[in-house]
């Protein structure tokens, strides 16, 4: 396995990123464009370095969550793609949005006409994307196809690119709401479609809509960001077969600082709150919570040390992890030990470890912080 000079490190396997990103594309076809989300720093794995293998196998996509994010790839260097801003823009990010070429979603008729503005002002084309609330009562226009339209006549410099909407329940198959959220969306698409307004691009689907297949929302656009990471959360009811054949590509490890034994009776960590039982090996683990492991963790998770599954021992930590290592006695100072990924035949992923801490997947790998060293191969 390979090894890197950090405390506590992920590697981040481009290949299957590559693999991921192609898997999407083949389920989806030819037909459907894939918009690649590599939103808070793409999950965890790096915004850049992800683009960059995205764009090698020909995305022309990407999708971040703010400005801030779409100027870090501009000038990192990615510009062969648009690069659609889904959190939209306030007032004061509207010059940065022009200058590196970024189209904004926008979630309201007011934005519409600020974009306009914009476009006047700086004497640019600025294509955009409406974002239409169709019931998930978070980001977009909930106004009426109607209002859409006037406002559309008055703001003819700005111009509509594609309609979209996100899902709130789409692995739920004992909830009505994909369907609900869907017949809303078509019925405005439709009644500006009946006005002459067509948007080149329609899209609605992240991972789970395309994972299960959710086709009726794929139009020629689907978001996808979990998937290229190896995700696809699980569903509730009675589900359609999983379409999706994806892995993860990360791999979280960390270095042992010491082992030594623990007699019968002894305390480890913070507030005392694990006693051995019997005599024990420990490890000490040079990451804790300032490096993404879940506090709620603490005698509760596992890690993997020397191909098996092994206990977090007592409270995690900021620096510092205390694992069982029992079981072997083949780990000392400076090996390394798996917390999340395989090793042999144990594997650990985000899906795993968010049961356990109580939370989501998505979450998992967003919590990996930037002290934690990315490691490409
Ligand atoms: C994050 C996000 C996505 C990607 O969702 P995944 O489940 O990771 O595929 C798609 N669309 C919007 C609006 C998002 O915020």
């Amino acid at each position: 396995m390979v090894s890197a000079p950090f405390r506590s490190y992920v590697l981040v396997s481009r290949e299957q990123i590559a693999r991921n990103y192609r898997n999407v594309r083949s389920v989806v076809g030819p037909h459907v464009e894939v918009a690649c989300v590599v939103k808070a720093d793409a999950y965890g794995h790096g915004a850049i370095e992800v683009s960059r293998v995205l764009v090698a196998e020909g995305a022309k996509w990407l999708a971040v969550s703010s400005v801030d994010e779409g100027v870090n790839l501009r000038r990192g260097g990615i510009h062969q793609t648009r690069i659609l801003v889904m959190g939209g823009f306030l007032p004061y990010e509207g010059d940065a949005l022009v200058d590196y070429d970024l189209t904004p979603a926008v979630h309201s008729l007011d934005q519409m006409r600020q974009l306009d503005r914009l476009a006047d002002a700086s004497g640019r084309a600025i294509r955009y994307h409406l974002k239409i609330d169709s019931g998930m009562g978070r980001l977009g226009t909930r106004a009426s196809a109607g209002e859409i339209l006037s406002t559309l006549a008055q703001t003819r410099r700005a111009q509509l690119e594609g309609l979209m909407t996100h899902f709130a329940s789409a692995t739920d198959y004992t909830s009505t709401q994909t369907d609900d959220q869907l017949a809303y969306f078509h019925s405005i698409c439709e009644a500006l479609r009946g006005a002459g307004v067509d948007a080149d691009r329609l899209h609605t689907s992240s991972t789970n809509a395309i994972g299960y297949g959710r086709t009726e929302g794929w139009h020629t656009m689907v978001r996808a960001g979990h998937a290229l990471y190896g995700y696809v959360s699980p569903a509730r009811g009675d589900a359609p077969a999983q379409l999706l054949d994806v892995k993860p590509a990360l791999t979280w490890r960390a270095k042992l600082l010491a082992v030594k034994d623990l007699p019968e009776g002894a305390l480890v960590g913070y507030g005392g709150t694990f006693r051995t039982l019997r005599p024990m090996r420990i490890g000490i683990v040079g990451a804790g919570y300032a490096d993404g492991i879940f506090h709620r963790l603490s005698n509760r998770g596992k890690v993997i040390a020397d191909g098996k599954l092994s206990a977090i021992l007592g409270t995690i930590s900021m620096d510092l992890t205390t694992v069982d290592l029992s079981h072997t006695a083949a780990l000392g100072p400076g090996d390394e030990i798996t917390l999340l990924g395989a090793e042999g035949d144990a594997r650990l992923d985000a899906q795993q470890i968010a049961r356990t801490a109580g939370t989501i997947s998505y979450n998992i790998l967003c919590s990996i912080s930037a002290r934690v060293r990315r490691v490409y191969v």
